[in-house]
């Protein structure tokens, strides 16, 4: 048994999941097994939703593992990254008992994830050094030896903080935590960072996960799918835990659109054109009386801080341009987070904040 393996709450070590009709492996013409309409629905244009569809779409999970330098045991396909963050607390923190690690400020799904299976929550804060976010390595280090941490999250690069997670700086949190808590590298925006994915650090650590996902630079959030990707060893946990057909058909079939070679060549311009964007959009708001500060960002979004956070928010809803008030979050409170949206977009942004648009 793996490391990894013996995270895993010992009462799920031997559950091998719901044995659906789609998993049974038999072949067959005639398909009475599942209880499903023999005909399609008149909705149904292409007529084929009237079965199942498939517990892991094996022509999406193969075309993935190979984007992501995969072998197609290594990953499973998911219904989004949220799916693959709870199925994680749910394997490996036991109710009341294992604790969850985040480094806040950041993504607010662990801690949800974590409070709906009742797993401590232990926060280890970044630390803001002169503008620049960093990981407190030692303190993460020191806190999954002193507490009961099953699970250590961390975005590379952070939302809402933007910071890129250095690969060397991962290797070494892998190898220290290696056999005491399993170390989850979420990568939503690693398309829009000059970092390489700890995808290619999988096979010298059984208890490292990468989660990657469609949502952003793949612009196929409304499709919820994303990725896992973990010794094989682990996924095979995961999937037993999973529900027993959480990819929609049709989500399936519009990812594996979005993975041709046009569409993948699309994606990495469209990447290219948000972080000039984003250079764009810092630089300007750099240059305004509002603003007291833009941090750096290996992502598709600026945090900034403002001198009045509230009125500048005020000021763009009125110009009818939506933002995110991080004020809610600890040492956040005059910050907003800002998507970059297209060029026009994004002017109409800065002429809102600048008081020059008309709504
Ligand atoms: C947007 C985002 C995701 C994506 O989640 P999906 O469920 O795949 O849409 C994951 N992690 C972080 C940190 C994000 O910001």
């Amino acid at each position: 048994m793996s490391d990894a393996l013996q995270l895993v709450r010992p009462d799920l070590r031997d559950f091998a999941g719901y044995a659906s009709a789609r998993r049974a492996n038999v072949s067959g013409s005639v398909w009475l097994n599942a209880n499903e309409s023999p005909q399609p629905s008149l909705a149904d244009a292409q007529g084929v939703l009237h079965r199942y569809p498939e517990p892991q779409p094996a022509e999406l999970r193969a075309r993935l593992a190979k984007l992501y330098g995969l072998d197609i045991e290594q990953m499973m396909v998911t219904r989004g990254s949220d799916e693959g963050i709870d199925l994680l607390v749910r394997a490996f923190c036991r109710a009341g008992i294992d604790a969850v690690l985040i480094a806040p400020p950041c993504f607010g799904m662990y801690a949800v994830s974590a409070r709906i299976q009742n797993a401590p929550l232990v926060e280890v804060p970044l630390l803001d050094v002169d503008g620049t976010w960093t990981l407190d390595v030692a303190a993460i280090i020191a806190a999954v030896s002193e507490r009961q941490v099953r699970l250590v999250f961390l975005c590379a690069p952070a939302n809402p903080t933007g910071q890129a997670l250095p690969l060397a700086t991962t290797r070494a949190l892998a190898q220290a935590l290696d056999g005491r808590a399993v170390l989850v590298i979420d990568e939503a925006y690693i398309e829009y960072s000059s970092q390489d994915s700890a995808c290619t650090l999988l096979g010298e650590f059984p208890g490292l996960v990468v989660l990657r996902t469609l949502s952003k630079a793949h612009a196929l959030a409304g499709a919820r799918i994303g990725a896992v990707a973990a010794a094989p060893a682990l996924i095979a946990v995961l999937r037993n835990l999973s529900a027993p057909y959480p990819v929609p058909q049709p989500s399936a079939r519009v990812a594996l659109a979005a993975l041709s070679d046009l569409a993948l060549t699309e994606a990495r311009l469209r990447c290219a054109l948000a972080i000039a964007e984003r250079m764009r959009v810092h630089a300007a708001l750099q240059q305004s009386g509002l603003v007291r500060q833009v941090y750096a960002s290996d992502a598709n979004f600026l945090l900034v801080r403002f001198a009045d956070s509230k009125a500048a928010f005020e000021r763009l809803i009125a110009a009818g341009v939506v933002v995110r008030d991080m004020g809610a979050m600890p040492g956040l409170a005059d910050a907003l987070r800002i998507t970059i949206g297209t060029r026009e977009e994004n002017e109409l942004l800065l002429a809102a904040l600048e008081g020059t648009a008309t709504p």
